[in-house]
């Protein structure tokens, strides 16, 4: 596949170290609050990634590290921490809070289709791996003590901020507001690898170290988990595009320093979800969840076809209006979808021939809209039905789209039409639910009573719930959208 690589600017050829083996590895939540919608747009196209790379027919081996430790408000070592921060705010320890959302992180994946990493490592897991590395870099005059802290110094390296084509915009968010300077640093982009001096007395998690007791930065944990259970030698490294510098700067800085020789060649980051009031943000404490999609009557999936309708080298702007859009594309994807035959033979040879096609289009720096395209293609294409669902099943084990199960719920749904009748001869047409129908005769009611301001009420409860009417002369009818 042809991928753009952010390290040198340039979309090149897809390589890895080891022919046909893929290393991988993505940055994880921070486990002190819900994942925003944004952080799931990011996670979305990385997840869509891998499975295009097992789809070319790479063995892959993806790691993620939930951060639980060491993340401070500023990525670049300041404020206050943000684990210590939920769970003052949930009057919880820091533990419960790391379980509850990690928890809540994986069951929004579900939601999403978003396969489970090979291995998931908390960072508190690997406290011995970063106490190793540090030591190492302390021995090689790469990291120096101060003040009690243990920095990482920046002015030893031949080269520093190798990402810097990214917008003044999206940098700036590395180095976020409150920005204090810290005393100890000898060179402005020096960054802690072990803190022992903690502004925060309270700190839940320590750790005994070399350096006194304490706990370790944040961007250590990813190299330690990285070459724990990548290896030295990593071919593919994801990530929001808010993580490039300083944190994604700082891993190559240590890795390198540590393993003497460079380490990962290739590095891939999601633009951001914004809305139409700008960035959405978890340390501000208001932000879209999967949990809001669904209580407003969104399918998650929905929320999946729009991130894949665009490209991730764009940011994304998120409206309640485009999630429509997405929502009505996508059901009516799967009415056709639900509208094709199931009897007959695969035809292989088509079967292959698109397939071939798809690894073209989407392999062109992960095209997924291309990807969404090509679904559209099959659909029109001159085969029989047995052959369309055989490549769109085939095409959906990369896009996750859900497209062949949802298709048959759907016609399942649509098989049982029951009716229950009302006043006067009105009768209601449904897929068999009786709350629905209770409210469908309700509206009937109202509007018979002229009271149009609840039947429009009730129309709404009912868009808002998914449901679509459609009034016929002697009744209704309902389904699912
Ligand atoms: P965090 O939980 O803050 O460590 O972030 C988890 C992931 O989401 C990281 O890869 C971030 O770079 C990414 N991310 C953060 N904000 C956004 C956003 N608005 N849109 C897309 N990705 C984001
Ligand atoms: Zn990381």
């Amino acid at each position: 596949m042809y991928l753009y690589n952010s390290a040198t600017h340039k979309k090149a050829e897809f390589v890895t170290h080891i022919p046909g083996r893929v290393e991988m590895y993505t940055c994880g939540p921070t486990v002190y609050h819900f994942a925003h919608i944004g952080n799931l747009r990011s996670y979305i196209m990385e997840d869509v990634l891998e499975k295009f790379l097992r789809y070319e027919g790479y063995e892959v081996n993806r790691v993620m590290n939930i951060t639980d430790v060491g993340h401070l408000a500023s990525d670049a070592d300041t404020g206050e921490d943000k684990m210590l921060k939920g769970a003052k705010r949930e009057n919880k320890t820091v533990m419960e809070i790391a379980q509850f959302y990690t928890d809540a992180f994986f069951s929004d994946c579900d939601k999403l289709h978003i396969k489970r990493p090979d291995v998931i490592e908390p960072a508190t897991s690997c406290i011995d791996e970063y106490i190793k590395i540090i030591s190492a870099l302390i021995e090689k005059g790469c990291a120096y003590v101060a003040g009690g802290n243990v920095y990482f110094d920046t002015s030893k390296l031949e080269r520093y901020y190798i990402f810097n084509d990214h917008d003044e915009e999206d940098l700036a968010v590395g180095v976020r507001e409150g920005v204090e300077e810290d005393v100890n640093k000898r060179n402005k982009n020096d960054f802690v690898l072990w803190f022992t001096k903690s502004k925060f007395e309270d700190q839940a998690l320590k750790w005994d170290s070399p350096w006194g007791i304490g706990y370790p930065g944040w961007h250590i944990e990813c190299t330690g988990i990285s070459l724990k259970h990548n290896g030295e030698y990593l071919d593919l490294h994801c990530g929001g595009i808010d993580n490039a510098f300083p944190h994604h700067t700082n891993e190559i800085a240590q890795s390198e320093s540590y393993l003497g020789h460079p380490w990962c060649p290739q590095w891939f980051h999601v633009h951001h979800l914004n809305t139409n009031s700008g960035k959405m943000s978890k340390s501000k404490g208001e932000f879209l969840t999967v949990s809001l999609l669904e209580e407003k009557g969104y399918d998650p999936l929905a929320y999946r076809f729009f991130c894949l309708q665009s490209h991730y080298r764009k940011s994304l702007v998120f409206s309640w209006e485009n999630l429509d859009n997405a929502q009505g594309a996508y059901h009516k994807l799967l009415r056709r979808i639900a509208a094709l035959n199931e009897e007959g033979a695969v035809d292989e040879a088509a079967l292959a021939e698109y397939k071939t096609k798809f690894i073209q289009q989407v392999g062109n720096d992960l095209n997924t809209s291309m990807g969404i395209t090509a679904l559209y293609d099959v659909l029109k294409a001159p085969m029989d039905d047995a052959t369309k669902r055989a490549v769109l099943g085939s095409f959906d084990s990369v896009l996750g789209l859900g497209l062949i199960e949802r298709a048959a719920a759907l016609r399942e749904r649509e098989a049982v039409q029951v009716q229950t009748g009302g006043a006067g001869g009105y009768t209601v047409t449904g897929e068999g639910d009786a709350e629905i129908d209770a409210l469908v005769l309700k509206r009937y009611e109202a509007k018979k009573a002229k009271d149009f301001a609840e039947a429009d009420r009730i129309r709404d409860e009912l868009k808002a719930m998914g449901i679509e009417v459609t009034d016929r002369k002697d009744g209704a009818s309902w389904r699912r959208v």
